[in-house]
């Protein structure tokens, strides 16, 4: 099966009704699969269930192959997972160094060879690292929250809206240094707005309505028939 499956998921938040129903995503080594919709359609709801932010009332979360379905965040990020939510979490007041550093929190030897990585992928970062993340750019932010979760040395990294409130200029550059981190081996499953800019980069993508798959494709499929 796939390296991570959100297997047939129904899930909603505290004692409220089902928001997901029946939903199935996943993301394929290798890949960069990509979740579009309308506005309240349970991409985020999708997200936050496979990295286990809620109850699942129906369904299972697959690892290359592990039921996880009962593990916390913090156990599936042991696990290999990265998770970049829609509101950023970075610590404005502290450099970027210094958000990097609270990524590797599972201190590893190799940590400093991990941020080497990441200021390979984003030279900003690099360029700013002594630099208040407060003081940078919106679309510079959204690269230090990737390379936080990048810190974590995960083997997939899931993405809620990296381009958010980014100009179209900034979009396509953060669009390029997604398929950089593809291009290093971790496979990425992010949900998009910008739809079509998405759905051209990625190999796979899922359309939900109401919580539920309307479509399922690769990006080229779903472009011909939005
Ligand atoms: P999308 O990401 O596709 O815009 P969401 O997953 O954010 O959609 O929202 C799907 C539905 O879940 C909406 O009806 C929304 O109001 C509801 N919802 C989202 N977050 C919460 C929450 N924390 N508590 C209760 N309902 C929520
Ligand atoms: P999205 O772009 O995913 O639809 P929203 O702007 O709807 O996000 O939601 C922003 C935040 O508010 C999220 O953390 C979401 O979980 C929360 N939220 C959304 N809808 C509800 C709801 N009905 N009740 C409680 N929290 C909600």
């Amino acid at each position: 099966g796939p390296f991570l499956i959100g297997d047939s998921m129904t899930a909603g938040y505290g004692n409220g009704p089902d928001i997901l129903h029946d939903c199935t995503i996943a993301v394929d080594r290798g890949e960069i699969a990509v979740i579009v919709g309308p506005n309240g359609a349970g991409k985020s709801t999708g997200m936050k269930a496979v990295f286990g932010m809620l109850d699942m009332r129906k369904g299972h979360v697959r690892l290359d192959g592990e039921d996880i379905t009962g593990l916390s965040p913090q156990d599936r990020v042991a696990k290999g997972m990265g998770f970049v939510p829609q509101t950023s979490n970075i610590f404005t007041s502290m450099t970027v160094e210094e958000n990097l550093e609270m990524g590797a929190f599972i201190r590893r030897d190799d940590f400093r060879d991990t941020m080497a990585q990441v200021y390979d992928l984003f030279p900003i970062l690099k360029e700013k690292r002594n630099q208040a993340a407060g003081e940078l750019s919106g679309g510079q932010r959204q690269q230090v929250a990737v390379g936080r979760a990048l810190m974590t040395q995960p083997k997939v990294l899931m993405l809620d809206e990296p381009t958010a409130g980014v100009s179209p200029i900034v979009m396509d550059e953060l669009f390029d240094r997604i398929i950089e981190v593809a291009r290093t081996g971790i496979p990425i499953l992010m949900v998009e707005q910008n739809a079509r800019q998405a759905l051209e980069i990625a190999d796979k993508g899922y359309v939900l309505v109401q919580g539920a798959n309307a479509f399922t494709g690769t990006g080229k499929e779903l472009l011909a028939d939005p």
